[in-house]
């Protein structure tokens, strides 16, 4: 039930890289956006310790850190920054229509663009010891946290193509890196497995999974089990990659937008229009290839350009 209904020009969903710099550049551009920021306010960054590959910070910093900085830019302009869950669209198909969107599930709000910047989320096992040691070992992102692994022994759980790229990345850094495969045979594909299969420091460990990550407050080892033999045994290692896949946070625009098989915001050609007029995405949620914290402050900035584009064509 709807308490009160608020029009704006700019709705941005979302809060991390993509949705802040979207806000940045419409707040600057005059569009006043209000941002909803989930649940998760700053995003997947938000669970990483340091970043150091994102540019303009030469010492590196902290994920949450570096996410005040985003908000604290975005509210400079004027960006109203709001804590809460969009929960229901009613978006309008007709170009110059008025997006509805339902948050909290009591406020309304009519919007005339709307930037989804919802991001995707990381899966994890659910093991509880890897649940406690994320951020003390665990990882889901070798690009974001291998650095910190130089000279060490890592696994990776997983067998896609992601799997099998942090792989050869972290083999680059690392002294070795175990592959946890649960099945006989990769899901990579061939190219991938190819550079798995010559790259000397990575072993890979078929019919493989993970029982337990060994450590109070950091990893010390990990236990695998053998499924075909049930035989377990303990690897030392200080970093465990989970990368068994992501799942963007698109449930809500399921019938709504188009999306790509596996749930990706579709966007077209070089923009971020989705196929209904004045709706764009960014970052993650649009993104499976990249997934950086800078690709997605870049498609942020263009899913304000397009907006207020879109906008400016419309007077
Ligand atoms: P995928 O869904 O392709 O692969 C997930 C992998 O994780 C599978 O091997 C799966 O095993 C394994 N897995 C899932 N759950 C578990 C579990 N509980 N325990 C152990 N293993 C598990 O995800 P990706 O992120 O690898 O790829 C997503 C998409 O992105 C794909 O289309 C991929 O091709 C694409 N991609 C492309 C890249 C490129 O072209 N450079 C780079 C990265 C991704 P199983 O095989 O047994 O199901």
């Amino acid at each position: 039930m709807s308490d009160t209904i608020e029009r704006i020009k700019c709705l941005i969903v979302g809060s991390g890289p993509a949705g802040y710099t979207a806000a940045i550049y419409a707040a600057r551009a005059d569009l006043k956006p209000v941002m909803y920021t989930g649940m998760q306010m700053g995003g997947q960054l938000t669970t990483t310790t340091e970043v150091d590959n994102y540019p303009g910070y030469p010492k590196g910093t902290d994920g949450t850190a570096m996410m005040d900085d985003f908000k604290n830019q975005a509210e400079r302009f004027g960006t109203e920054v709001r804590f809460g869950m969009v929960t229901k669209v009613n978006f309008s198909n007709e170009v110059g229509g008025i997006h509805k969107v339902t948050v909290d599930e009591s406020k309304e709000i009519e919007a005339e663009t709307v930037i989804i910047s919802t991001g995707a989320t990381a899966k994890y096992l659910g093991l509880e010891s890897e649940q406690r040691l994320i951020g003390g070992g665990v990882s889901a992102c070798a690009t974001c946290d291998g650095f910190f692994y130089k000279g060490q022994d890592v696994i990776v759980v997983g067998a896609g193509d992601t799997a099998a790229e942090e792989a050869t990345y972290l083999a680059n850094i690392c002294k070795s890196v175990t592959m946890l495969v649960r099945r006989d045979e990769m899901r990579a594909s061939k190219a991938m497995q190819h550079r798995v299969k010559k790259t000397e420091n990575i072993k890979v460990l078929f019919n493989t999974e993970l029982d337990e990550v060994i450590g109070d407050n950091v990893v010390d080892a990990v236990r695998v089990v053998n499924n075909q033999t049930q035989e377990k045994h303990e690897i030392s290692v200080t970093g465990v990659f989970i990368a068994i896949g992501h799942k963007p946070n698109t449930e809500l625009f399921k019938g709504v937008l188009d999306m790509n098989e596996t749930g990706y915001l579709i966007t077209k050609g070089k923009s971020t229009k989705t196929n209904l007029p004045g709706v764009f995405a960014a970052g993650d949620v649009q993104d499976h290839e990249y997934r950086q914290a800078v690709t997605a402050a870049g498609t942020g900035c263009m899913a304000a350009l397009d907006s207020e584009r879109y906008l400016g064509a419309l007077l």
